[in-house]
Order: structure tokens, then C-alpha cells, then sequence
């Protein structure tokens, strides 16, 4: 579903990602950690087109994300990417915010986003919350907010970058619960995180990055008895 071959990123002449390849499988959860400044963040943005590299090739069901003739704003709608901060319109209410990419994107009737909001708001258990604006949720439901408005682009592949590193402890849960009923539904999912807990209940593979480069992409159940390398052993040692 999402391959990565020898991905090069520079920003200026810093090299951030020193030849990165990897693959998520349909219905695989792998979850990318590593040291901060690692290059955790750039390599996820770079599958969905946010960020440009100079080298090396990434295709999302076989659709090249660098090919200029690829439609990238199509590519991007398809493949949900939730972020650690939320990135809400602070002015709409959670339905609204659901809704404004189905119609200015998809090309939905507003009926018919709103309706399928509705669904996607309940099943993250917000079916409450509809008229709320962001500022009237808790950070918890906000970050359930953006992950249901990503799902309602019926997209391929979902990424997140670090979904519960801004939130208090008791809202952790809620968010990777929904994540997980995700994962088990059979969702293709990259997911940048720290919660070494989540990553043993739900990953498939864990990547392991450190210096812009994939040092480990091992089975969950050896990453964390038997990791291949000393960088990530130290880093287990610090995380679990
Ligand atoms: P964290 O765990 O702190 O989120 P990360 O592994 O996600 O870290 P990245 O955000 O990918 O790391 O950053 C990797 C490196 O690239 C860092 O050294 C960072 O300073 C640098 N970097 C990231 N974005 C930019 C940018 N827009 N311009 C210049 N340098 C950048
Ligand atoms: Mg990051």
C-alpha cells in the first residue's frame, strides 16, 4: 500500500533523511519511533506530499507522490494524516469541521457530508458533540474530531504524527482506543508514537529511526524483547 524507496530529504544543507526505505502492507500497522529530531515527522509528511524530497520514490497504491502529474491534493484527501496538534478550524463546530473537506473536495452535497459526519462523530464517540466548536472540547475529543474528519475521505491509508503527545494522561486512552478499533478493522496505518504500549497491542512492525535513517524495521514481538541494535535498545530503555 505505501512504499518507500531510498528516500533522500535535505533542508538546506542539512540532511534529514538519509536514504529511507520501507513498506506498509494493506491492513498493516507500523509504527515509526525513534530519538527526537530523528526525522520521524519529515518521513511521514513526505508520504503524503507535505514535504518534497529530492531522491528516491514513494507510491501509495502504486500512485507516485512525486510524479508532477499525479494529482496531489487528491493523493493527500485520500490518505488521512492526523497530527499531535489537532490542526481543528477553531471557528466550525466539530460536525463542520467533519464535513468541509467532503464537500470542497469529495464534492458531497452538504446533506449528504453531514450525514456521513454524523456516523464517523459517533462511532468516535462524539455523537454528542456535533455543535461543539473546538474550544468546548477537551483535547481528547478534539484529537477524535481530526481523526474522524480524516476517515471521512474514505481514505486508503491513515498516518499519524505523535496523536497523544499533546494531551493529558487521562486522554491518552480514549484516543488510542479509538486508533485501535481502527487498526483492527483492518485500516493501513503509519503511526509515529511513544506509546510503547500501544505499539505492543497494535503494530505489526515497529521502524526504528535515528540520524534520518531506518535503523530497524523488525516484528513487534522482537523490537521489544530482541531489537537488532544497540540505538534502539538504549532507546527502549528510556521509553518503556
Ligand atoms: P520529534 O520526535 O521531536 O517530533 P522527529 O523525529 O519528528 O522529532 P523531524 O521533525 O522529522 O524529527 O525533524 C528532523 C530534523 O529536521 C530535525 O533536526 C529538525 O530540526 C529538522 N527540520 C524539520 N523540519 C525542518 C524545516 N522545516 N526546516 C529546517 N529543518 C527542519
Ligand atoms: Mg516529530
Amino acid at each position: 500500500m505505501i512504499v518507500l524507496e531510498d528516500v533522500h530529504k535535505s533542508y538546506g544543507k542539512l540532511k534529514i533523511l538519509r536514504g529511507c526505505s520501507a513498506s506498509v502492507k494493506l491492513g498493516e500497522v507500523v509504527v515509526v519511533c525513534g530519538p527526537s529530531g530523528s526525522g520521524k515527522s519529515t518521513l511521514i509528511k513526505c508520504v503524503n506530499g507535505l514535504v518534497p524530497f529530492e531522491q528516491g520514490s514513494i507510491t501509495v497504491d502504486g500512485v507516485s507522490v512525486s510524479d508532477k502529474k499525479t494529482d496531489l491534493p487528491m493523493l493527500r484527501a485520500r490518505i488521512g494524516m492526523v497530527f499531535q496538534n489537532f490542526e481543528l478550524y477553531p471557528h466550525m463546530t466539530a460536525l463542520e469541521n467533519v464535513s468541509l473537506a467532503q464537500i470542497h473536495v469529495l464534492k458531497r452535497s452538504r446533506a449528504e457530508a453531514d450525514a456521513g459526519s454524523e456516523k464517523l462523530l459517533a462511532r468516535v464517540g462524539l455523537g454528542g458533540k456535533l455543535a461543539s466548536r473546538p474550544s468546548q472540547l477537551s483535547g481528547g475529543q478534539q484529537q477524535r474530531v481530526s481523526i474522524a474528519r480524516a476517515l471521512a475521505m474514505d481514505p486508503k491509508a491513515m498516518l499519524f504524527d505523535e496523536p497523544t503527545s499533546a494531551l493529558d494522561p487521562e486522554m491518552i486512552n480514549e484516543v488510542l482506543e479509538v486508533m485501535q478499533a481502527l487498526a483492527l478493522e483492518g485500516m493501513t496505518m503509519m503511526v509515529v508514537t511513544h506509546e510503547m504500549g500501544f505499539a505492543q497491542r497494535v503494530a505489526d512492525r515497529v521502524l526504528f529511526m535515528d540520524g534520518g535513517e531506518i535503523l530497524e524495521d523488525t516484528p513487534k514481538a522482537q523490537f521489544f524483547t530482541d531489537p537488532a541494535t544497540e540505538r534502539a535498545k538504549q532507546f527502549l530503555t528510556k521509553v518503556l
